[in-house]
């Protein structure tokens, strides 16, 4: 049997979320994905199981690619949640559930002996768009919005964030003083009042308190909502769900203009699943933002929607691993 020499050192990119796992295999001097798998979470499992599963997952993929002559060198993970970066564990990750102290860094490292760097899932996010993403961002703030709301700083081109805190979490700062209680423990949380989670959870509660709706067919028909329906109400000049909608976007515009007025970021990009009803919270935002940026309003400051797509996480986890010693 002939063994074929690798020619090409490869990196690959992992982000690991609440319901998927996405893994890209990428040449980093090209910049070209050579191979992209999906692989579902099942976080009832535990992390043993799933990082298990991600393991041998991962030992086949590298196995093909070294037959095609592509060597691995160096594996980059994003992981919701806090990371402990110089660790590689996991602190707290609010959507998966039992992975607190999760040695994420050592498991990985002893099922498939490469280098193994772990960051958080929103700074691969926002570094991938620093790296990849269309506009000229300058400093920026990057917001994922989803069950939850992840954030994540780039100034100078680096991620801002020390080992294991919680620097750009924009989804804790507190919007309503005497608002709902978070997951986190503090009241009136962005991630309360601009999460697609909460989105859900308030219209289901408005719809129970006998507010006049179209998604109360979508809820007597499928037993609950998501945000998806939501977003088609909304379409469909429902009330209810524009109201929702506004919300999202009045909460976000009094958190970006709290880190405008602090550290005078030149763009905030906006990501994640519930990104998607952009065209519903986009014009109270900017409404909202203009009211309350009165005095140091950067030049040229923009809100955008991120212009990358499903594997915006793990490409940033490959760049940031690549690139590892400047973080
Ligand atoms: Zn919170």
């Amino acid at each position: 049997m002939s063994t074929v020499e690798p020619k090409i050192e490869a990196v690959i990119g992992v982000d690991i979320g609440g319901t998927n796992i996405k893994i890209v295999f990428v040449d980093p001097r090209q910049g070209n994905v050579i191979d992209q798998v999906d692989l579902k979470t099942s976080a009832e499992l535990g992390a043993d199981a799933i990082v298990g599963e991600l393991g041998t997952t991962l030992a086949a993929m590298m196995l093909k690619a070294r037959g095609d002559g592509i060597q691995v060198g160096v594996l980059g993970v994003g992981c919701a949640g806090v990371i402990d970066i110089q660790r590689g564990s996991v602190l707290v990750s609010p959507n998966l559930p039992g992975w607190e102290g999760f040695p994420l860094q050592e498991k990985l490292i002893q099922i498939l002996r490469i280098p193994v760097r772990v960051f958080n899932d929103v700074d691969c996010i926002g570094y991938a768009e620093y790296r990849l993403g269309g506009s000229e961002l300058g400093n920026f703030l990057c917001i994922a919005l989803g069950t939850g709301v992840g954030g994540s700083l780039i100034l100078g081109g680096k991620v801002w964030r020390e080992r294991g805190t919680s620097a750009g979490e924009i989804g804790h700062m507190t919007i309503q003083p005497d608002g709902e209680r978070c997951l986190c423990g503090n009241r009136g949380c962005l991630e309360t009042l601009a999460s697609a989670g909460w989105l859900v959870r308030r219209a289901e509660e408005r719809l129970r308190q006998g507010f006049a709706s179209t998604l109360r067919d979508d809820l007597e028909g499928n037993g609950s909502l998501k945000a998806e329906y939501i977003q088609q109400a909304a379409q469909e000049g429902d009330g209810l769900a524009q109201e929702l909608f506004n919300l999202v976007g009045t909460s976000l515009a009094i958190a970006i203009a709290n880190v405008v007025q602090l550290l005078g970021i030149q763009s905030v990009v906006i990501a994640g699943g519930l990104a998607n009803g952009w065209d519903f919270f986009i014009g109270p935002l900017q409404k909202e933002l203009n009211q309350r940026l009165t005095m140091v309003r950067p030049p040229d400051f923009k809100v955008v929607r991120t212009e990358l797509g499903h594997y915006a996480g793990a490409l940033g986890a490959a760049y940031l691993a690549t690139e590892a010693g400047e973080l």
